[in-house]
């Protein structure tokens, strides 16, 4: 993780140009990656980066592998604005996110291993059966609520304080960073783990 932390401390999302690139552009290239790697499909899912008491996200419907300036919108952090209309659907949980955590950056991604675990689980989490898994997540939490639903934000916004990653139940999962590719690294780790223990659970039977 150390090579994580370098590029940590060489980005800042307190600015909204990074050395030259703009925002949409980082926010893109993420969107790009989950898609390529299978991570989401791609009109499902969204991304955002907190710039103080703004938030860039991806707008309602957007591609995330074909993501242009025009595929962005800035919101507030507190309070809703006019462009919440045709920001993601599930901008309220990303502002309850950024309201209650430190994090900089958020993925919410449709992983079909983490969304299987989530229905197959009859806790509240799930530990990881592989050593990275339990080394970097210790317990997926798995939280529920509707799509973009207050109940959905706060327990989402919750699960998040004490995790990088959680499963929203039957849906998909939210991953939180200092950056973008903190929280893409939380997001492949928790499919990751979800697809070793399926696997491992199924082998067993
Ligand atoms: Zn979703």
């Amino acid at each position: 993780m150390q090579l994580l932390d370098t590029i940590i401390a060489n980005k800042c999302y307190g600015r909204r140009n990074l050395s030259g690139i703009n925002m949409w552009q980082e926010i893109s290239r993420i969107g790009k990656k989950l898609v390529d790697h299978g991570l989401v499909e791609s009109h499902f899912g969204n991304i955002s980066v907190r710039i103080g008491n703004k938030m860039l996200i991806t707008r309602s419907g957007s591609a995330l592998d074909e993501l242009t300036e025009n595929s962005v919108v800035e919101v507030e952090v507190e309070g809703t604005s006019g462009l919440d209309l045709i920001a993601s659907s599930e901008t309220i949980v990303h502002r309850e996110i950024y309201k209650n955590t430190s994090a900089l950056g958020i993925i919410h991604a449709h992983c079909q291993f983490a969304v299987t675990e989530s229905l197959l689980s009859d806790s509240g989490a799930i530990v990881p059966v592989d050593s990275e898994g339990q080394y970097f997540l210790h317990e997926i939490p798995i939280v529920k609520g509707g799509i973009g639903t207050p109940e959905l934000a706060k327990n989402t916004a919750r699960a998040l304080t004490e995790h990088k990653g959680a499963i929203i139940y039957s849906h998909g999962t939210f991953a939180v960073g200092k950056i973008l590719d903190e929280a893409y690294v939380v997001t492949t780790q928790i499919e990751h783990s979800c697809a070793v223990k399926y696997w491992y659970d199924l082998a067993r039977q």
